[in-house]
């Protein structure tokens, strides 16, 4: 997708502040952080949302992947939240599926 900025960071059009990524996925800090970790975990393949996802291996690579974002940024035993906002009532404004991982504060229940 030409139009995507997320695709437009998988293809290097736009450079992000990237921690890992993979042949499949891609991890960069988010321009906003609401914690002192947020990482944003992406697919490079082109999928809108998680109501257009059908690929399990690529939603659970996407998983595992947060997770290991989440242990490499030292999260792992303190914790960690790794949400996906869907359509625009949960917030969701990039519109290329995403995960957040997000850690190193208190993170507290319910979520707004
Ligand atoms: P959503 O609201 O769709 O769940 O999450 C989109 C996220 O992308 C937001 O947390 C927002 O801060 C982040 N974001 C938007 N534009 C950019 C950008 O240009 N660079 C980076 N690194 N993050 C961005
Ligand atoms: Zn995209």
């Amino acid at each position: 997708m030409t139009d995507c900025l997320f695709c437009k960071m998988v293809s290097g059009e736009i450079a992000p502040d990237k921690v890992f990524e993979n042949n499949d996925v891609l991890a960069f800090r988010d321009i906003n952080p609401q914690a002192p970790t947020h990482v944003l975990a992406i697919p490079k393949q082109h999928v809108p949302s998680l109501n257009h996802a059908d690929d399990a291996s690529l939603l659970g690579g996407l998983l595992l992947f947060a997770r290991d974002v989440a242990r490499a940024e030292g999260l792992g035993d303190a914790g960690y939240r790794v949400v996906v906002n869907t359509n625009a009532g949960a917030g969701q404004t990039v519109f290329h599926i995403h995960a957040h991982v997000l850690g190193g504060r208190a993170l507290t229940w319910p979520p707004g």
